[in-house]
């Protein structure tokens, strides 16, 4: 799969692509990332890519003319893959999306600096805006990292045989993942469950299930009506409800 990545900064990216997981999918050649300059498509003598708004306000705003031409002198005109602004004020990101995009071959990446960037990328360049949260950063390069991150590691044989991402929180069924545990069993006192020590498979099959459950009610109960679950999910649930409900003090 390959990103095309468009900044004012390229070089914050190279030291995370330099390091584990994602440094042995471009050595592998499962992923390529390209990172452009914007500044190198500005025309003027000074490489001016912001200028102030019309209308006033605080703030400079990322010029049309340099996000366009770079995008369409590496990608054609228009381009054929999608391209992805990073915007706070774009759908939220989740894994959902990630699985989505990760089908793609070919992503494009913009981010954005400064004040804004100039409403005619959004509209005319741009096919997707994405935010990765409710809060505002001071540029896209984090937010277009976290995005080739949780896609990347999606490709086929990027992660190795034992970290599948189906256990992964968000993942198949939609829940939060079971908490888990290595050597040593004993640490400071603190013991790791005896099932997940001496239990048999299926026992703790069963019980990382009811872990993922309980997990979720507590910390993310907004996730268990989109989630896949079983009838024995839900009896399990109801039953933890049950006997959890004097712990409650709305109860
Ligand atoms: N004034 C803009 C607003 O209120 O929507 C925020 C601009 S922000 C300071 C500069 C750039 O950082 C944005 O254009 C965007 O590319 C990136 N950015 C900041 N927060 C982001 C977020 N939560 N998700 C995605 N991109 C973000």
């Amino acid at each position: 799969m390959r990103f095309d990545v468009f900044s004012l900064f390229p070089e914050v990216f190279q030291p995370y692509l330099d390091i584990s997981i994602l440094k042995r999918a471009i050595a592998n050649q499962l992923i390529e990332v390209h990172t452009h300059n914007i500044r190198d498509w500005a025309t003027d003598k000074h490489h001016t890519t912001d200028d102030t708004p019309y209308g006033g306000g605080g703030g400079m705003i990322m010029k049309p003319e340099p996000v366009f031409a770079a995008v369409e002198s590496v990608l054609g005109s228009p381009p054929t893959c999608p391209v992805i602004l990073l915007c706070p004020q774009g759908e939220l990101f989740t894994q959902a999306i990630a699985r989505e995009l990760a089908t793609e071959d070919h992503l494009a990446l913009i981010c954005g600096r400064y004040e804004s960037f100039d409403e005619r990328i959004r509209e005319h360049l741009a096919t997707r805006t994405i935010s990765i949260g409710d809060y505002v950063l001071t540029g896209g390069e984090l937010p277009a990292l976290i995005l080739l991150d949780a896609v990347a590691r999606l490709q086929p044989g990027v992660l190795g045989d034992r970290e599948a991402t189906d256990d992964d929180s968000f993942s198949t069924d939609g829940l939060l993942e079971y908490p888990q545990w290595t050597k040593p069993a004993e640490f400071r006192g603190w013991s790791v469950p005896e099932v997940m020590q001496n239990g048999n498979l299926g026992e703790q099959l069963k019980w990382k299930r009811q872990q993922s459950l309980i997990r979720t009610l507590k910390w993310r109960p907004d996730l268990l009506e989109k989630a896949n679950l079983t009838e024995t999910d839900w009896k399990f649930i109801q039953k933890y409800l049950v006997q959890n409900s004097h712990d409650d003090p709305d109860e």
